[in-house]
């Protein structure tokens, strides 16, 4: 490996050429060009922002424990203005006023896995930005206190998040469940169901940024080194190899540095995220292929295991999260990462509902790291890498 190669990994989202061309595509885009960095904290710096703010409406002799207080003066005076009165006081500084999903219709199929939608409140800086989430059927889908909605029985019904924090606030998943089991009483609606169950998590928001997306014209393909990268950014996946020879030696210094803050944040927040794998070389990587072969066959290893020179983690900028399973999928850990890794500079990589598009099935707990701007594009855009670069994930034979 030459020191090149490895240079041009470590700085791909950070040296001035990608960042020239991020700024070209972006604004050709139409999207949003961060100038200035994300906060690496950004809801622990909006909380310490806001505290001036609530200060200042206070009497001078403000102490430290009045702004210990502040923040439950500010939860009950909300749940009060906004029972009372929806519109004559303004809201308290910190509250949330407004709630989006991800996804506003679930098709679902009795026995399949749960599906989630992401939950972004704002503004970002809301101080306290926890969900209540309920069903108005539970015969029908079954919610947890994370936003999991879990099919089990034929019908429609509603699931509904509200904002803890200011409850005139909340958004709702029209979810309409087949039974593939009982398909005489549900005769009618097991057309429908079919046709959309696979396009659950194919809403009305990610069909408006795959149109806008495909507007313009495939981003800007270099490959050096017999790297591919798409506007600057490496791209791995079962079209896009990296060379044999590729190895970095372990997680890039950028996305060791960037999980570090990932982690403290989590930590904040009371949760534990630790890498159980990151960095593979090729060679690790076609052992483990081919142990997963040799269990399942070829076809069933191949939803979930690349082939050698076809895996992220050779790359050094992913990273599988606490569990690399799906019983990770429905965890506290899980929606985390969901929602705020960008926050960090990563994504996760193989959502939900893309499977037909990465080319591997939904992993909740791998991550890549692509540098904060490019992490907060793929992010809002609701695009999987993919779609966002307009290209394939698929084996050659
Ligand atoms: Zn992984």
């Amino acid at each position: 490996m030459s020191n090149q190669k490895k240079k041009r990994s470590g700085t791909v989202s950070n040296s001035p050429l990608p960042l020239a061309i991020v700024a070209i595509f972006g604004a050709a885009a139409g999207l949003t060009f961060i100038v200035a960095e994300h906060s690496p904290r950004a809801t622990k710096s909006g909380i310490e922002n806001s505290v001036p703010i609530v200060e200042a409406e206070l009497s001078s002799e403000t102490t430290t424990e009045v702004t210990a207080t502040t923040a439950e003066s500010t939860e009950s005076t909300t749940l009060t203005t906004v029972s009372e009165t929806t519109e004559s006081k303004p809201l308290p500084p910190g509250s949330v006023t407004g709630i989006k999903l991800s996804f506003t219709d679930a098709a679902l199929k009795v026995g399949d896995d749960p599906v989630m939608p992401l939950v972004t409140m704002t503004p970002a800086e809301a101080d306290d930005k926890s969900e209540k989430w309920e069903s108005t059927d539970e015969k029908v889908a079954k919610v947890d206190n994370l936003g999991n909605i879990t099919a089990v029985g034929a019908g429609s019904c509603i699931v509904r998040v509200t904002s803890v924090n200011n409850p005139a606030v909340f958004a709702e998943v029209k979810v309409s469940v087949v039974d593939p089991n009982k398909t005489v009483t549900a005769k009618t609606k097991t057309a429908d169901g079919t046709t959309t169950a696979s396009q659950t998590g194919g809403n009305t928001e990610t069909t408006t940024a795959a149109n806008t997306a495909a507007e313009n014209t495939r981003a800007d393909m270099q490959v050096i080194d017999g790297i591919t990268y798409f506007d600057g950014v490496m791209i791995v996946n079962k079209t896009y190899t990296l060379p044999q020879s590729y190895n970095p030696g372990g997680m890039t210094a950028d996305t060791r540095a960037a999980f570090a803050e990932l982690q403290e944040a989590a930590k904040a927040d009371g949760l534990t995220i630790t890498s159980v794998s990151d960095f593979r070389s090729y060679e690790t990587q076609d052992t483990l292929y081919h142990n997963y072969v040799a269990r399942d066959g070829q076809a069933a290893a191949d939803t979930f295991s690349a082939r050698a020179g076809h895996s992220e983690h050779q790359t050094g900028m992913a990273i599988d999260c606490n569990w690399a399973g799906d019983a990770f999928n429905t965890t506290p850990e899980a929606k985390w990462l969901a929602e705020n890794a960008w926050k960090y500079g990563f994504i996760v990589r193989y959502p939900q509902d893309k499977e037909a598009i990465t080319g591997f099935k939904y992993e909740s707990w791998h991550i890549r790291y692509l540098g904060k701007e490019w992490a907060k594009k793929i992010y809002d855009s609701g695009l999987c890498l993919e779609e966002y670069f307009h290209i394939d994930s698929k084996y050659a034979e």
